[in-house]
C-alpha cells in the first residue's frame, strides 16, 4: 500500500535534497513551499523532492525570459551558435552523468539513457547550423528597381512542456532550435524525472548562455495552465499523452498562442508473408520492449499478414523470454522498471483482462519482481496473440512491455486496420517486396514510416511528428518545421530609386 498523501507531504517538507527551479540563470528555491516526490523506480523509494511552481513562480520565470529576450532577440547569429557549439561540447563531455540522472529517476537502462542523450545532441548539432536555415530568400528586380526579401524573426518568450519518458531528449527537441532562432525559453519538464533538465540548464550557463534565456519551472497543472494563459508566452511546444495534448492545443490556441502538441501512439508493424521473419522478430522485440515499452515510437501492435502468424509469434516469444530485466544501473539489465507503481498496475490490468476480451496470452509478465528490489515498479514481458481490434489492449496506448499481435488475411486488410486507428505516429512494414513497401508508404496514415526499420525516428534535419490523434497543430518538431515554428515570416519589399529617375507621380491603381 502506498503511504497516504498527507504522510508523503510531511516527509517531503523534511527532505533536504530538492530539485529547484532554474530562473534567470541560477537555481531558484521554492517560494510557495509546494513539492512533489521523485522516486527511484527500481527501489520504489522517494529519493528527492521537486519544487512545484505556483502562478507567481511561473510569472517570475516568464519575466526573466522576457527581460533576456530584449537583448537575446537582437544577438548575432555568430554569438548564438558559438554558445551552442560550447554547449554541444559540454553535453558530449557530460553524457554519462546525464544518463545516470535519467536512470535514477526514469528507470531506463544506462545504455538506453545514453542513446537518448545522443538523439538530443543531434538537435543541438542542427541548432549549431541555424545560420544556414535562417538565410531567408531574396528576389531582385521583381519590378523596376524593386527587390523582395523574405526573412524570419523570433517570436519572443516560448514555452516547452515535456513528458517523463525522455527527460533529456524531448526538451532538446525544443530549446536548442528555439534559442538558436533568437527566442528565450521556459521549460516545464515532467515532475516525475526533473533532474536532467536542470543539468542541461547548468551546462547552458557554463557554455555562456546569458541569464534568463533558458529557464526551468517544475510542477503540475498549475504551472502548465499559467504558461498556457500567460500573455507574454508567444508559443507552446508540448509532447505527452493524447488527452493532455488535445487540452494544450485547445487552451493555448484559445489564448492566441502558436502551438504544436504531440500526443500518444499505437505504432503498428505490418509483416508481409515474404518478410525475413527472423529479422522481423528481432525488430519487433527490440522496438516493443526497449525502454520497457515507454517510448512514443515503441511498436505495440504487430500485424501478421497471411499464414505467417504462428511462426512469427513463436519467434517473438523465443526472443522476448530471454530479455534480462533489472535495475537500470546494472550493466547486465536490458530492461528496467516502469515509471510509477500506479502505471505498473495499469499496464498489468491490460494483461490480466486480455483473455476475457478474446486474446491469447502467450507471455504474462504480471507478478514479476527482481530479487532485492521487491518494492520497485517491476513488470515482466507480456505477449498477446490474436488480439481482437475491439479489445482494450489494442485500442488503448498501454505504454508498457506488452506487445499485441493481430492477424490480417491480406495486405489491404492490414492497411485498413492500421488506418482505422485514431493514432498515426509511427508505423513500419517488413517485406522484401519494394512495390508493396512503396504502396505502403503512400497509403498509410501516419507521420513517420519505416521500411524494414521498426522505430523510424527521423534524424535531426528531418522533422518528427505524427498524424491524427498523435499531433495537434500543423508543425512537426525540430528540422525545418522547428525553424518555422520558432520564427515568424516577414516579407520586405524595397524600392531604391535611381538618382536619375523622374518622380513617378500619384497613381491610385492597385500596385501590379
Ligand atoms: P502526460 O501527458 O501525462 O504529461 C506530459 C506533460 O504534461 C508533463 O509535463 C505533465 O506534468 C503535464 N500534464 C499532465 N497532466 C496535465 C494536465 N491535466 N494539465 C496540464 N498539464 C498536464 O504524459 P507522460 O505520461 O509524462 O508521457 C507519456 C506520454 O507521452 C505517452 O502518451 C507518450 O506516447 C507520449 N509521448 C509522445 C511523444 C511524441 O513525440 N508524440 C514523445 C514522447 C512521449
Amino acid at each position: 500500500m502506498p503511504p497516504p498523501a498527507a504522510a508523503i507531504c510531511e516527509e517531503l517538507q523534511d527532505m533536504t535534497k530538492t530539485v529547484d527551479h532554474w530562473i534567470g540563470g541560477k537555481p531558484a528555491g521554492s517560494t510557495s513551499g509546494t513539492y512533489g516526490p521523485v522516486t527511484d523506480p527500481a527501489t520504489g523509494a522517494v529519493t528527492t523532492r521537486v519544487a512545484f511552481a505556483s502562478v507567481d513562480e511561473v510569472d517570475a520565470a516568464v519575466a526573466a525570459a522576457k527581460e533576456a529576450y530584449a537583448t537575446w532577440g537582437q544577438s548575432s547569429l555568430a554569438q548564438r551558435t558559438s554558445i551552442l557549439f560550447r554547449f554541444r561540447a559540454l553535453l558530449d563531455a557530460h553524457r554519462d552523468e546525464i544518463a545516470e540522472l535519467i536512470t535514477a529517476e526514469h528507470g531506463k537502462v544506462h545504455s538506453d539513457a545514453l542513446g537518448e542523450v545522443a538523439r538530443g545532441l543531434e538537435i543541438v548539432d542542427l541548432a549549431c547550423g541555424i545560420n544556414v536555415q535562417l538565410k531567408g530568400e531574396l528576389s531582385t528586380q521583381v519590378a523596376s528597381r524593386v527587390d523582395v526579401a523574405s526573412i524570419r524573426q523570433p517570436l519572443g518568450v516560448v514555452a516547452g512542456i515535456t513528458p517523463f519518458n525522455f527527460p533529456a531528449m524531448v526538451p532538446m527537441w525544443m530549446f536548442p532550435m528555439a534559442i538558436a532562432c533568437g527566442n528565450t525559453f521556459v521549460l516545464k519538464p515532467s515532475e516525475k524525472d526533473p533532474s536532467a533538465s536542470v543539468k542541461l540548464a547548468e551546462l547552458l550557463a557554463e557554455a555562456g548562455l546569458p541569464d534568463g534565456v533558458f529557464n526551468v519551472v517544475h510542477g503540475d497543472k498549475v504551472a502548465v495552465d499559467r504558461l498556457l494563459e500567460h500573455p507574454d508566452v508567444k508559443a507552446v511546444s508540448f509532447v505527452g499523452s493524447t488527452p493532455i495534448a488535445r487540452y494544450i492545443h485547445t487552451t493555448a490556441a484559445a489564448n492566441g498562442k502558436r502551438v504544436q502538441a504531440l500526443g500518444g501512439a499505437k505504432n503498428h508493424m505490418l509483416v508481409l508473408p515474404d518478410a525475413d521473419l527472423d529479422a522481423a522478430a528481432d525488430a519487433a522485440v527490440s522496438a516493443a520492449y526497449g525502454s520497457a515499452g515507454e517510448r512514443c515510437m515503441a511498436i505495440s501492435a504487430v500485424v501478421a499478414v497471411g499464414a505467417i502468424g504462428d511462426e512469427l509469434v513463436e519467434k517473438i516469444r523465443e526472443r522476448a523470454e530471454k530479455i534480462k530485466i533489472g535495475p537500470g544501473d546494472d550493466p547486465a539489465s536490458e530492461m528496467g522498471p516502469l515509471i510509477t507503481k500506479a502505471h505498473r498496475d495499469k499496464v498489468a490490468s491490460y494483461v490480466t483482462g486480455a483473455a476475457a476480451q478474446g486474446s491469447e496470452v502467450v507471455l504474462d509478465g504480471t507478478g514479476f519482481t527482481v530479487e532485492g528490489y521487491e518494492d520497485g515498479h517491476w513488470i515482466g514481458i507480456s505477449l498477446l496473440d490474436k488480439v481482437p481490434p475491439a479489445s482494450d489492449a489494442y485500442r488503448d496506448e498501454i505504454f508498457g512491455p506488452v506487445l499485441c499481435v493481430l492477424r490480417a488475411e491480406t495486405y489491404d486488410d492490414g492497411v485498413a486496420l492500421i488506418n482505422n486507428s485514431p493514432f498515426g505516429n509511427g508505423t513500419a512494414i517488413f517485406t522484401r517486396d519494394g512495390g508493396a513497401a512503396r504502396r505502403f508508404q503512400m497509403e498509410i496514415e501516419a507521420g513517420m514510416v519505416g521500411v524494414n526499420v521498426p522505430i523510424p525516428v527521423p534524424v535531426g534535419y528531418h522533422s518528427f511528428g505524427g498524424w491524427k490523434d498523435s499531433l495537434f497543430g500543423d508543425h512537426h518538431i525540430y528540422g525545418n518545421d522547428g525553424t518555422h515554428f520558432y520564427t515568424r515570416g516577414k516579407v520586405v519589399t524595397t524600392r531604391w530609386p535611381d538618382p536619375a529617375d523622374a518622380p513617378t507621380g500619384v497613381d491610385l491603381g492597385f500596385p501590379r
